[in-house]
């Protein structure tokens, strides 16, 4: 169920207004890359407080803030800094929060260039780990210089739940900063920070957007760390996100509350679909197996994007299937009004995925809005040609 107070924030228009009270019914695009000030001084305050001040449009911008001042109230969080897109998002995290000798704790899959990019910090001192067991405590996977605690829930190509209330409670009294990266619930189906996150990153190119038009990212937290991420590497990467992006993302927002019932009906009904079909391993869902009960508990709502195994581990098999859908879009990226399909498996990279716990025969879909029963046909049609 989605908060009537989310659907509010996402609807309203943030108009323009003139001398008589008339709202335009969407936010102006404030197309400027500087302003300009009345004097000197003013310039000189305003560069000392970049964060409150419109100096330049890579520190602030009027119609970005509409954007952050939505995502930062869906969310719960005191403060939103909006990307140029999620791994800008992603990579200001790490680099506003970290430094030489820390160490990052991944917890679950998560998204494969978030890794590459802790990898890449190795070579300036940042070292990593990721936890993928379940069972295995979380204490006893921290170290004395761990900084963060990285996690996805659901987790990224398995979709496996993990327990964000109990990560956030252990990290807190280890006094670890804890990042939830929420792309795939997004704020209307879970509110990490309700939960004792302490920053939520978004990639905004896939569901707020939600027309495969953009690309954007965002970062949600309490204003002290955030102030950093905006000091130390906000302003200095650069991952900067234009007002014409934010208008478009201001826009998705308006349609994201039914976009995203749309998304869990039809999805849910494909999933159900596969978990029964002869031709299917398992169904990697989160409302369907073995994670529904956490998945009912710390989820108001499911999306649209998930994965299964198909009844082979064979790459030939793969390809074929994909090949013989007609419906799903080959692509990648998800979130969009078109369903989308791909698999994890490229034919050469079998012992990574079996590391991971990934089986070879696993196909990811998004599913779109063109109604679950042609996307159904399609998979049936898909399924037999390789049985
Ligand atoms: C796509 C994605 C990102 C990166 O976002 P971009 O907008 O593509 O840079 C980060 N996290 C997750 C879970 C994603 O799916």
């Amino acid at each position: 169920m989605i908060d009537p107070h989310d659907v509010d924030i996402c609807l309203s228009a943030d108009g323009w207004m003139d001398d008589w009270g008339a709202e335009s019914m969407s936010t102006p695009v404030v197309q400027t890359s500087l302003f300009a000030f009345p004097d000197f001084q003013s310039l000189l305050d305003g560069l000392a407080a970049e964060h409150h001040h419109h100096v330049y449009s890579r520190g602030g911008n009027p119609t970005v803030e509409a954007f952050e001042q939505k995502l930062a109230a869906l969310e719960h969080g005191q403060d939103c800094i909006a990307f140029g897109s999620g791994m800008g998002a992603v990579s200001a995290v790490m680099m506003g929060l970290l430094q030489a000798g820390d160490h990052v704790l991944f917890v679950n899959h998560v998204y494969g260039p978030t890794l590459e990019l802790a990898r890449h910090l190795g070579r300036f001192g940042v070292e990593h780990d990721v936890l993928l067991d379940r069972e295995k405590p979380l204490d006893s996977a921290l170290r004395p210089n761990t900084r963060l605690v990285w996690m996805e829930s659901p987790g990224t190509m398995l979709f496996r739940m993990i327990d964000i209330d109990a990560v956030a409670a252990v990290a807190r009294e280890r006094g670890v900063t804890t990042v939830l990266d929420n792309s795939w619930a997004t704020p209307l189906f879970q509110k990490p920070i309700d939960a004792g996150i302490d920053v939520v990153v978004h990639s905004a190119s896939k569901y707020i957007g939600g027309h495969s038009d953009l690309m954007a990212g965002a970062v949600v937290g309490g204003t002290e760390l955030m102030h950093r991420i905006f000091r130390d590497a906000y302003m200095l990467n650069g991952a900067t996100l234009g007002p014409w992006e934010a208008w478009l993302l201001l826009r998705g927002l308006r349609t994201l509350p039914t976009r995203m019932r749309q998304h869990e009906a039809d999805a849910l009904e494909v999933a159900r679909f596969l978990d029964d079909h002869d031709g299917v391993r398992r169904v990697f869902h989160p409302a369907v197996g073995e994670d529904a009960e956490l998945a009912g508990r710390q989820l108001a709502g499911t999306s649209g994007l998930f994965s299964f195994e198909l009844d082979t581990d064979a790459f030939d098999d793969v390809r074929e299937f994909i090949d013989s859908l007609e419906r799903f879009r080959i692509g990648v990226s998800w979130g969009g009004t078109e369903s989308l399909v791909l698999s994890p498996n490229n034919g050469r990279n079998g012992a990574d995925l079996d590391a991971a716990g990934i089986p070879r025969g696993t196909v990811r879909v998004s599913i779109g809005l063109e109604g679950a029963r042609p996307l159904i046909d399609d998979l049936t049609f898909a399924l037999d040609a390789i049985s």
